[in-house]
């Protein structure tokens, strides 16, 4: 399918072992909303280089670079993992993205209970993995965070703030996104 159209594909690898459920409904939701080609490549160890001794956690701007080299064919690679990410300034992140690069990562690790450590319906676990995951596909088609509290491009740090977006991008933001993957 990737060779048959011009548009830019998303190449989706899980990091670690996550089974085939999630990839494929962040790809379906990926290819819905932004009418284009996902393909989903596989899976990859996770890199033991991205561990963190001191802070338990997985180095996200190391995965991101590490996914770089998954695969040449695709304008976008986003990882999906099950380990904890963090960057140097946050105490985590649900994912994290190279702005106008390649890759982009969506960890499931602070999205599968609530903030209170309460236990979630499905549905809205999956909810929270495609918003964040289409999230930083934004970013990697260079899109900077949106003010409009109905935007996935809005910046969410808490999970209150995450559930309360729709899996929607406001009308700017889902125009700049198609115009930047059409270029
Ligand atoms: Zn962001
Ligand atoms: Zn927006």
């Amino acid at each position: 399918m990737d060779q048959q159209t011009n548009l830019p594909s998303i190449g989706i690898v899980s990091v670690g072992k996550l089974g085939n459920l999630i990839p494929r409904v962040v790809a379906a939701n990926i290819q819905g909303i932004l009418d284009v080609p996902v393909s989903i490549i596989g899976e990859i160890e996770i890199p033991e280089e991205t561990f963190i001794l001191e802070r338990r956690q997985y180095d996200a701007g190391l995965m991101l670079k590490i996914l770089e080299e998954v695969s040449t064919n695709h304008f976008c690679i986003l990882g999906v993992t099950y380990v904890d990410l963090c960057i140097p300034v946050f105490t985590y992140v649900f994912g994290e993205a190279q702005l106008g690069g390649r890759t982009a990562i969506v960890s499931t690790y602070r999205l599968q209970r609530g903030e209170l450590g309460e236990t979630i319906s499905e549905s809205v676990f999956y909810e929270r993995v495609v918003k964040v995951a289409l999230h930083e596909i934004g970013h990697v088609f260079s899109l900077y965070h949106c003010e409009n509290e109905y935007c996935l491009m809005r910046f969410s740090s808490k999970l209150g703030a995450l559930d309360s977006l729709p899996i929607l991008f406001c009308d700017r933001c889902l125009f700049l996104l198609k115009r930047l993957i059409r270029s």
